[in-house]
């Protein structure tokens, strides 16, 4: 409030002018210019400026005339374009790099992903190994997309998103890394990066595109080595003094339980990630993966479960139960405190959700305060391991419709 008492100056002006229009269009699709002029209060001399620098940009393009049977010229439809503007996202996590390219149009127009054993490689091999595919998906997108809108890159650590870079990374063993700046050197161009944690970049998607989209109340938790929580609330995310909010995953909830990646004992984390499932069901499989530090994504180490599960194994069956009850003794302390409409369980939680969510829905209600947990429904995420990287490009095309001048 106190800003807008401030004159805006004549940038700040073109800025949100040129910001709105694209806006308008991308909201409301194709429309001439004096629709545009209408519905943005602008007079039609702007207006015009404004979308010849749109055009100009390669944002917007003219579609053709308006088939009415009027007198006089019919005019231009002007349409959102972005087909040629590509919005870079990606993830790294301990064991996988997933990158996405969206056009402005919100078409996935590239994807892939690589697993990785950040837990053990050293620090320096794993950040080669993102700048790579950083470089990877700038060179395949080239060939449809003349410019490069910006790369968000989501990771599984508290995160200093005005500095780009990892403050701490408890599975990773990182702390204050300069994630962005790294990824920045390796394009070697002006390419704007910006860092920030997987789950809240994860809620973002479910917020934008997810089966839930636009809820207000929303908590996606993220399925993952660690567990991560991000947290819409009146349709904000929550971030918190020092944009620290959301580590759910480090809730103590077991006196004496396992240890946990930060060091701590009885973390939510250290009972319901990939690991202990992983740990309690298939400990052959783990023993494996570990023995050998071969990179093995976490789909294929989830697969394991499902495979087993599948075929009836008793062990398998029980710790899916037992991990279903922790899940939902978390989950209680999140609905207690948020009262969220939907709970979307994301990652590794999807493939497993057929032999453990009834038990994490029953646990939830029963320690939650509000009847029927506040009208709290559980779901899971139809976004899968990708839904982090997906909202960390769709966070790097809303840059763009914030301020389409910096294209
Ligand atoms: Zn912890």
């Amino acid at each position: 409030v106190i800003s807008n008492l401030q004159p805006a100056d004549q940038l700040t002006v073109r800025r949100n002018n040129l910001a709105l229009v694209l806006r308008l269009l991308h909201d409301e699709g194709p429309r001439s210019r004096a629709s545009v002029a209408n519905e943005t209060g602008l007079n039609k001399a702007t207006v015009s400026r404004l979308v010849a620098e749109l055009i100009d940009r390669g944002l917007v393009r003219e579609l053709g005339l308006v088939n009415e049977r009027r007198r006089g010229r019919p005019p231009t439809l002007l349409e959102l374009d972005g087909r040629h503007v590509a919005a870079l996202g990606l993830e790294l996590n301990v064991d996988f790099i997933t990158a996405i390219a969206i056009d402005l149009g919100g078409r996935v127009i590239f994807q892939r992903t690589r697993a990785i054993d950040a837990a053990t490689a050293p620090r320096h091999q794993t950040l080669r190994a993102l700048a790579s595919m950083v470089r990877q998906t700038v060179e395949a997108v080239s060939t449809s997309c003349n410019t490069i809108a910006g790369i968000t890159v989501a990771v599984p650590a508290l995160v200093d998103v005005d500095a780009g870079a990892i403050t701490f990374a408890p599975n990773l063993h990182w702390s204050n890394v300069d994630v962005g700046s790294r990824v920045a050197s390796a394009l070697g161009s002006t390419v704007n990066v910006s860092v920030d944690n997987d789950a809240n970049l994860g809620a973002f998607a479910e917020y934008r595109v997810g089966k839930h989209a636009g809820t207000a109340n929303l908590i996606y938790i993220t399925g993952q080595t660690g567990v991560g929580g991000g947290i819409v609330v009146d349709g904000r995310l929550l971030r918190g003094a020092s944009g620290f909010s959301g580590e759910v995953g480090h809730m103590h909830v077991m006196e004496g339980g396992p240890q946990c990646g930060c060091g701590r004992f009885g973390c939510w984390e250290a009972l319901v990630g990939l690991r202990p499932l992983l740990r309690e069901a298939v400990p052959d499989v783990l023993a494996m993966v570990d023995a050998a530090h071969t990179r093995v994504g976490p789909e294929e180490k989830v697969a394991h479960v499902v495979r087993r599960a599948e075929a009836g194994d008793t062990r398998v069956l029980a710790a899916l139960q037992r991990h279903g009850r922790w899940l939902g003794t978390g989950l209680a302390t999140l609905v207690n405190v948020f009262n969220p409409e939907v709970v979307i369980l994301g990652g590794f939680f999807r493939d497993v959700a057929p032999w453990m969510l009834d038990e994490a829905e029953e646990t939830m209600r029963a320690l939650s305060i509000a009847p029927d947990a506040g009208g709290c429904q559980l779901s899971v995420s139809t976004l899968g391991f990708s839904a982090a990287a997906l909202g960390a490009a769709i966070h790097t095309a809303e840059r763009v419709f914030a301020d389409p001048g910096g294209v």
